[in-house]
């Protein structure tokens, strides 16, 4: 791989995954403070950006001699805690590479992905003379949390930051190029009741039936929900393809609306009727629909029920379109090398590519399968991160290095 060395992403990812970055807490201050030293020993410069204590964001920007486009790299340094220890094969913080695997906590969310743009950037920085444009590599602190003092803070702060094309190496499949994301609605449901002894129940009074009434309304609308397989954002005959790359069932899954309750709390006591009760709902909206109208119908099937309402977290929708210049790039480097035609397509989650599509900036995610993401044994597939590093690579140098008008 030229300019890229790909050993060199691999060790760098194998020290990432040694240094903790847990969200929750979500303190970065360790691991970017390697980052900046490691760029720093390849002469450069990085602004150290902390928001909030131990939130910290590290960027760094190559400005070429000649005017052209900007690409933003974006990656995150925190990880999902680990829950347990238990069912590992290693220490989650092992960074082994072993059966030609990364293996460990954030080995592919996302800290391999991390190293394939750092690494980018520094191969690109090397030859800097060759470059028209901008190149930005942008490794924030909290994308397991929304970004509130990550990509979101950035953004709001530094309209440097945009640029024309946003790249990540979030996880997915290598023949899934990443255009547009599920929408997004979380709520918490209190409902109360009067209460009363458990040997003479009334549904009226018991808190805990009217939470089940509302869990069994909302899933009856969003049953009947969902965006038809011939009007998709993907098309039906892309169907297994689609599969192929996030797995089984996944087509069906990202084009309708989906609920999970995720907690629900009530009762003190098996002879006591609860006279309080709680439900966390967390609803998923493909593109096409609107998370507004369906958080409208969860305050209606909540005020049927007397239950109130609070909006824990809110996304539409997003979609950067398919027949975007830099989305046809993108694609076209991938067809190359898959031997298939790659679908262009929504995650079935939130990433903080989000961001740039609110702000009208196309986002392009791209990265290795998702092995274990959030789960024990978290590993990624290094056959699979090679390709990864080399369409990033590709990319950037058919915009940045041939004057920009690729
Ligand atoms: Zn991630």
């Amino acid at each position: 791989m030229k300019g890229l060395k790909f050993d060199e992403v691999v060790a760098l990812a194998q020290q990432l995954v040694r240094i903790p970055s847990p969200n929750p807490e979500g303190d970065t201050a360790q691991v970017a403070s390697f980052v900046r030293s490691y760029l720093e020993r390849a002469g450069i410069e990085s602004e150290w950006i902390e928001p909030h204590p131990g939130r910290v964001n590290i960027v760094s920007t190559l400005v070429g001699r000649d005017p052209g486009p900007h690409i933003v790299l974006n990656a995150h340094l925190d990880v999902f805690p680990v829950e347990t220890e238990e069912g590992w094969s290693d220490d989650p913080l092992s960074g082994v590479v072993r059966d030609s695997r990364l293996w460990g906590r954030g080995a592919n969310d996302m800290k391999a992905g991390a190293a394939v743009f750092i690494e980018l950037f520094r191969s690109i920085a090397e030859q800097g003379s060759a470059l028209c444009g901008r190149l930005t590599l942008m490794l924030v602190c909290d994308e397991e949390s929304f970004g509130e003092y990550g990509s979101r803070w950035l953004l709001a702060n530094r309209a440097d930051l945009a640029g024309d094309v946003l790249l990540s190496t979030e996880p997915g499949g290598l023949g899934l190029v990443r255009t547009a994301e599920r929408g997004m609605v979380w709520a918490e449901v209190k409902f109360t009741g009067r209460g009363g002894h458990g040997a003479h129940p009334v549904r009226e009074v018991n808190a805990l039936a009217r939470a089940r009434r509302f869990m069994d309304a909302v899933d009856a609308t969003v049953a009947a929900d969902g965006v038809d397989a011939e009007t998709f954002l993907v098309p039906h005959h892309q169907q297994e393809r689609y599969d192929q790359n996030m797995g089984k069932g996944a087509y069906d899954h990202v084009r309708a609306v989906t609920a999970n309750f995720g907690e629900v709390t009530a009762g003190v006591k098996i002879n006591m009727q609860p006279a309080a009760a709680m439900v966390k709902v967390d609803v998923r909206v493909p593109p096409g629909l609107s998370s507004e109208e369906r958080l409208q119908r969860l305050r209606d099937i909540a005020a049927d029920l007397e239950g109130e309402i609070s909006v824990l977290n809110f996304i539409e929708p997003n979609v950067t379109g398919s027949e975007l210049k830099y989305v046809s790039i993108f694609r076209d480097i991938v067809d190359n090398r898959g031997g298939q035609a790659a679908v262009t397509g929504p995650s079935p989650g939130c990433s903080d590519a989000r961001l740039w599509r609110e702000m009208g900036v196309p986002a392009i995610s791209y990265g290795p399968y998702p092995h274990g993401m959030g789960g024990v044994d978290e590993y990624c597939e290094l056959s699979e991160l090679e390709v990864v590093a080399q369409v990033h690579q590709e990319f950037v140098t058919k915009v940045l290095l041939t004057g920009g008008n690729a």
